[in-house]
C-alpha cells in the first residue's frame, strides 16, 4: 500500500480497488469515465495502471476481452451505473460466449435508494442483471471485502472454462473510509489463477486407441486451443502424426495456413470424409453445422478435449471426452503415443492434396480478376499482399461478405493473430478487439471491417488517434449492409449512404485518411500506413452490387414466403 498517498493512517475504497489491482498484476483498465468511478481511473492512473478511455462501454469491453484472450489475463473494463453497464453487458455476455477471461467492474448507486426503486441517479439493480450474462455476478458491499471480490473475479475469470465476471462495486463502498491496517490484511494476491487441468490417462489411452483405429483421421483446432498457448504441444502431435488438421476461424495460424497438412482448401470433403475427428477446443456448435449432415457423416466418431465436461455430448455422441486444458492434454498425448501407434494415411493425404489443389485451381480465378470497382475478392487480394511480408500484424475482422471473404483469402502464420466475430458472429467488436491487441502486444493492427460493422465501433477512431496506436482501419465500402442500394431509389433497410467519405473520420482527428479505387492504390496505401507506425482509416471502394445477403449464412436467414418489394 502506498501510505504517502493516503492521510494519516486511514485509507478508502478507491485506494483499495487500485491496490487489490496491482497486487493481481493488473496493468491495464479500459473503461469510459463518470460517476462514481472518475476518481477511481484518475488513481488508477496516478498509480501506473495504464488507463485507456474510450467513447463507448462496448468498446471498453470489447478490448478489455480481447486483452484477456492473448494474455490469459483478466482484462479489466470500467464502467459508469445503469447505462454505461447496460453498453458494457453487451461486450461482457460476448466475452462469456466465446471464453475470453474479462472482468467488468461497474459503480452502482446507492443500495438503500436502489432496493427500495426511490429512483437514485442512474439507479439499476446491476448485479441482478448482469447475472445470466456472465460466467459469474459479485457485489461488494464493504469496503474491506474488496480484496476478496477481486480475488473471486480473477479466479473466476480466468479459471476452468473462462469468461466474463461483473463486478459491482457500489459508490459507497468506493467513498468508504477503512483503518490502513484492516485495508492491508483484507487484500488477497492470487496463486495460480488458471490452475493446470491435466487429463485423466485412461482418457488419455481411449483417445489414442480411437485415433490408432483411424483411416481417415482429422484435428479440427477450436479458438480454446489458440488459447491456451499450447502451440508447441499440438504442432507436436499434428506432425508425429501426420494428420491432416482443420483450424477454425481464430484458431488460424495455430499452425500456419500453408502447412502442408492444412485442409482448409477441402473442408468440407475432410469433415464429409472422415471417420474420427479430434475436436480440439472447439464446439459443436453452428460455426460446424451442429456435427449434423449434410456437411457430416453420421458414422464419423469423435474425440473431443475441452476444459469444460458439460461441453460433451452437446450436438452429438462424444466416444472419447478428454477433460482437460489443452496444453496438459496435447503434453499427455505427445507423452502416451508410441512410435507408430497412429499410422500416417497416405491414401488418405493424397486424395485431400488433389481436392485441395482442386479448390485452389477453381478459387484463383476468381481471386486473380480486378474488376473496377474492386469486389471483395479482389480488394482482399490486395490487402493479402501488403501484409505478405508482415507476418506479425494482428488482424480483425468483420462484416459479413467482408468477414468470410476475409477468413478465406487472408492467410495466418503465426498463432491468436486473428481476431474476429467469433462465436456469435457479432458485429461492433472491431475497433475495441484492435485497441485490445495494439495495448497489449504492442504490434500493428489491421482492421478488416465492412461499412455496417465499423458503424458499430467507428467513433472508436478518435481513440485510436487519441492513443497514437498503430491501427489501420480498413472500410470494405460497398454502401450497405450485405450491399448497396441501387442509384435513384430511396434507402432500403439495408441501405447505407451512397460513396461515404470514410476516410475524412480520421483526418478530422489528425491522421492519415486513403480512399483507394482500384487493388494496385489499396496495396500501396496499406502498405504506406503500415510502415508509418500510425492510425489511418483506408476507404475502399467496393462494388455496391458485389455483396450477397448475409454472407456465407444464407441459410440461417429466413425469409417471408410473400416476398417483399425489394
Ligand atoms: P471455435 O469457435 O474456434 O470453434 P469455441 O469457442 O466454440 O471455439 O470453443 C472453445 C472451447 O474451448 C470451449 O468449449 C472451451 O470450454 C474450450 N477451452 C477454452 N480454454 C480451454 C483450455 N485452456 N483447455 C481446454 N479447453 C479450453
Ligand atoms: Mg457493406
Amino acid at each position: 500500500m502506498s501510505e504517502a498517498e493516503i492521510s494519516g493512517d486511514m485509507t478508502d475504497g478507491f485506494h483499495l480497488v487500485v491496490e487489490a489491482l496491482k497486487l493481481n498484476g493488473i496493468d491495464t483498465i479500459y473503461g469510459v469515465a463518470g460517476i462514481p468511478i472518475t476518481d477511481l481511473l484518475r488513481l488508477a492512473q496516478n498509480e501506473g495502471i495504464r488507463y485507456l478511455g474510450f467513447r463507448h462501454e462496448q468498446s471498453a469491453g470489447n478490448a478489455a476481452a480481447i486483452a484477456g484472450y492473448l494474455t490469459q489475463k483478466p482484462g479489466i473494463c470500467m464502467t459508469v451505473s445503469a447505462p454505461g453497464f447496460l453498453n458494457g453487458l453487451v461486450a461482457l455476455a460476448n466475452a462469456t460466449t466465446n471464453c475470453f477471461p474479462m472482468i467488468m467492474i461497474s459503480g452502482s448507486s446507492d443500495r438503500a435508494i436502489v432496493d427500495l426503486e426511490q429512483g437514485d441517479y442512474e439507479e439499476m439493480d446491476q448485479l441482478a442483471v448482469a447475472r445470466p450474462h456472465c460466467k459469474a455476478a459479485y457485489r461488494v458491499n464493504r469496503p474491506q471485502d474488496i480484496g476478496v471480490g477481486i480475488a473471486r473475479a480473477i479466479r473466476a475469470a480466468a479459471s476452468g472454462r473462462p469468461g466474463g465476471v461483473y463486478l459491482d462495486l457500489t459508490a459507497e463502498v468506493l467513498g468508504s473510509v477503512l483503518d490502513m491496517e484492516t485495508a492491508k490484511k483484507s487484500l488477497v494476491k492470487v496463486v495460480d489463477p488458471a490452475p493446470a487441468s491435466p487429463p485423466a490417462p485412461e482418457a488419455v489411452a481411449r483417445a489414442l486407441d480411437l485415433l490408432a483405429s483411424a483411416q481417415r483421421p482429422l484435428a479440427i483446432l477450436g479458438k480454446g486451443a489458440a488459447y491456451a498457448q499450447a502451440d508447441r504441444e499440438i504442432r507436436a502431435f499434428i506432425e508425429n502424426t501426420g494428420m491432416p488438421f482443420l483450424p477454425m476461424s481464430m484458431a488460424k495460424g495455430l499452425l500456419p495456413d500453408d502447412h502442408p497438412q492444412s485442409a482448409a482448401a477441402a473442408r468440407s470433403f475432410a469433415i464429409g470424409q472422415a471417420d474420427v475427428v479430434i475436436l480440439a477446443g472447439a464446439r459443436l456448435n453452428w460455426l460446424l453445422s451442429h456435427g449434423r449432415a449434410p456437411l457430416w457423416n453420421a458414422n464419423t466418431k469423435f474425440v473431443q478435449i475441452d476444459i469444460s465436461p458439460t461441453e460433451f455430448d452437446s450436438n452429438r455422441a462424444i466416444a472419447a471426452p478428454v477433460a482437460g486444458d489443452i496444453k496438459s492434454v496435447f503434453a499427455a498425448f505427445n507423452a502416451a503415443l508410441k512410435p507408430g501407434q497412429i499410422k500416417r494415411q497416405a491414401a488418405w493425404m493424397d486424395e485431400m492434396g488433389k481436392r485441395k489443389q482442386q479448390n485452389v485451381e477453381r478459387m484463383a480465378a476468381r481471386l486473380n480478376a480486378d474488376p473496377s470497382p474492386m469486389n471483395f475478392s479482389s480488394a482482399l487480394r490486395a490487402v493479402r499482399n501488403a501484409l505478405a511480408t508482415q507476418p506479425d500484424v494482428y488482424i480483425v475482422n468483420e462484416g459479413a461478405n467482408t468477414l468470410d471473404f476475409g477468413r478465406n483469402i487472408i492467410d495466418m502464420s503465426l498463432p491468436r493473430h486473428r481476431l474476429d466475430s467469433g462465436t456469435w458472429g457479432v458485429m461492433g467488436i472491431g475497433m475495441g478487439y484492435a485497441v485490445g491487441a495494439a495495448a497489449v502486444t504492442g504490434k500493428p493492427v489491421v482492421a478488416i471491417e465492412g461499412d455496417s460493422a465499423f458503424g458499430f465501433s467507428g467513433m472508436e477512431i478518435e481513440t485510436i488517434c487519441r492513443y497514437g496506436l498503430p491501427v489501420t482501419t480498413v472500410v470494405f465500402n460497398n454502401n450497405g449492409v450485405y450491399r448497396g442500394d441501387a442509384e435513384g431509389i430511396a434507402y432500403t433497410p439495408t441501405g447505407l449512404l451512397r460513396d461515404a467519405r470514410y476516410e475524412k473520420i480520421i483526418e478530422a482527428f489528425g491522421e492519415r485518411g486513403y480512399h483507394c479505387t482500384d487493388t494496385p492504390g489499396l496495396t500501396r496505401a496499406l502498405t504506406e500506413a503500415l510502415a508509418s507506425g500510425r492510425p489511418a482509416l483506408i476507404n475502399a471502394v467496393i462494388d455496391p452490387t458485389a455483396g450477397t445477403e448475409s454472407g456465407h449464412i444464407q441459410s440461417l436467414n429466413p425469409k417471408s414466403a410473400v416476398a417483399p418489394k425489394r
